[in-house]
C-alpha cells in the first residue's frame, strides 16, 4: 500500500525531517524488488533502512520512499551467509556468532540495516563491513542483478551509493563470507566492543557521528596535541577538532553538540532538520576556520534542501 506525505520523523534515529511525498514499507525480498523496479521506472525512489544516517529535509522528500523490513537471514555451508538487505545489522551478527561464525563483532551498536551499512561502508574499530562481501544484488534501472563488491566503489565511510548524482539502484540481497571462530571469543569481543561504546554514546536522539574523521598524515601530524597513535595512523577525529573550537555542548533549536562526544549531533527536544543542518553547517565553518580542512558529512541529507539557509 503507498500511502501520501508520510512524516518521515519517527523512522530516523534524529527523530527530525519532514514528509515523504509517497511512502511504503516492504517486508520481503520479492516485494522489495518488484517496488523497485516499478518505481525506478518512475521517477526517483529513496530507500529507508532505519533511518540512523539520515537526515530528511523539513520541505520533504520527493518521489517515492521504500522502508525496507525485508530482514531474512540465511546460514549456508563454509561460512557463507545470504540475507536480506533490510535485515538488522546487529541481527546479522547475532545469527552469524550463533552459527560460529566470526568478522561482524564490529557491528554490535551499530543501529542500521545492512544495505545501510552498504552504502556507507559502515564500520567501527577497525573493521568495516566491506571487507566481508562476495556478491551483491541490486536493482539498477528497474533492472536486477548481481555484482562484485568492486561496483560498489567502497573506501572510508563512502560508496557509490553516497555520490552527488548516484545510480538508480538499490541493494536489495548480500552474499558474505565469514570466517569460523570460537563462539565465546566471538561474544567476548563484541560485548568489549559495546562496553567501549556506551562510555561514549549519548542518550538522545543521533545520527552517531555526524562527521568523517579526517584521513591525512600530514595534518594529523601537524596538531601538537593530537595523541600519538593517531598521528601515526593519520587520522584526526572530528570529534577532536569540534572540542577544539569549543563548539561542545553549543545549540541551534532543539540541536545540539555532544558534551560526552562531540561529534553527535543531538535533538535534545523538538529540533527541526532545519536546526540540526544549521548546527552541522556552524560546526563545520569554524573547523574550516580554525584548522583550514573541510569536514564532510557521515550523515546523508535527503530530500529538497534547495531553500535551506545556514542562518
Ligand atoms: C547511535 C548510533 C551509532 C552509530 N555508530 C556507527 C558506527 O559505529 N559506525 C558506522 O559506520 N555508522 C554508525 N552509525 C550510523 C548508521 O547506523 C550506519 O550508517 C547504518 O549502517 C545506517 O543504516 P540504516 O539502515 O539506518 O540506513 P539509513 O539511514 O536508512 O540510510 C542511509 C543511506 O543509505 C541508503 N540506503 C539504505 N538502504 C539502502 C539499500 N538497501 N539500497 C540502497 N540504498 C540504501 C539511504 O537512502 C540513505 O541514503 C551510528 C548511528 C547511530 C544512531
Amino acid at each position: 500500500m503507498i500511502q501520501t506525505n508520510v512524516s518521515l520523523r519517527p523512522f530516523t534515529t534524529l527523530r527530525a525531517g519532514g514528509a515523504a511525498e509517497r511512502f511504503t514499507i516492504v517486508r520481503t525480498h520479492v516485494h522489495l524488488c518488484a517496488a523497485l523496479a516499478q518505481a525506478q521506472a518512475a521517477g526517483p525512489v529513496t530507500i529507508l533502512g532505519w533511518g540512523s544516517n539520515v537526515l530528511p529535509s523539513d520541505a520533504g522528500v520527493p518521489g517515492l520512499t521504500i522502508r525496507n523490513e525485508a530482514r531474512k537471514i540465511e546460514i549456508l555451508a563454509d561460512g557463507e551467509v545470504v540475507a536480506d538487505s533490510g535485515c538488522g545489522f546487529q541481527e546479522l551478527f547475532l545469527k552469524a556468532a550463533q552459527a560460529g561464525l566470526a568478522g561482524l563483532e564490529f557491528a554490535v551498536g551499530i543501529p542500521g540495516t545492512l544495505g545501510g551499512a552498504l552504502v556507507s561502508n559502515a564500520g567501527a574499530y577497525r573493521s568495516a563491513i566491506s571487507k566481508h562481501l562476495v556478491e551483491i544484488e541490486i536493482v539498477h534501472e528497474g533492472q536486477r542483478k548481481w555484482v562484485r563488491p568492486g561496483w560498489m566503489e567502497f573506501s572510508y565511510r563512502n560508496s557509490v551509493l553516497r555520490r552527488a548524482n548516484p545510480p538508480n539502484a538499490a541493494i536489495t540481497r548480500v552474499r558474505l563470507r565469514l570466517e569460523t571462530g570460537n563462539p565465546v571469543a566471538i561474544y567476548d569481543a563484541a560485548r568489549e566492543f559495546q562496553r567501549q561504546r556506551i562510555s561514549k554514546q549519548p542518550p538522545s536522539p543521533s545520527a552517531g557521528s555526524f562527521f568523517k574523521n579526517v584521513e591525512d598524515q600530514a595534518f594529523a601530524e601537524s596538531l601538537d596535541q593530537l595523541p600519538v597513535a593517531l598521528k601515526a595512523a593519520g587520522v584526526t577525529p572530528a570529534g577532536y577538532l569540534i572540542e577544539a573550537v569549543g563548539l561542545k555542548g553549543h545549540q541551534i533549536g532543539g540541536a545540539r553538540v555532544g558534551v560526552r562526544h562531540a561529534n553527535f549531533i543531538l535533538n535534545v527536544g523538538g529540533a527541526s532538520a532545519t536546526d540540526i543542518r544549521r548546527l552541522a553547517e556552524k560546526v563545520a565553518k569554524s573547523v574550516f576556520d580554525r584548522f583550514g580542512v573541510q569536514l564532510e558529512e557521515e550523515v546523508l541529507y535527503l530530500g529538497d534542501w534547495s531553500g535551506f539557509r545556514p542562518d
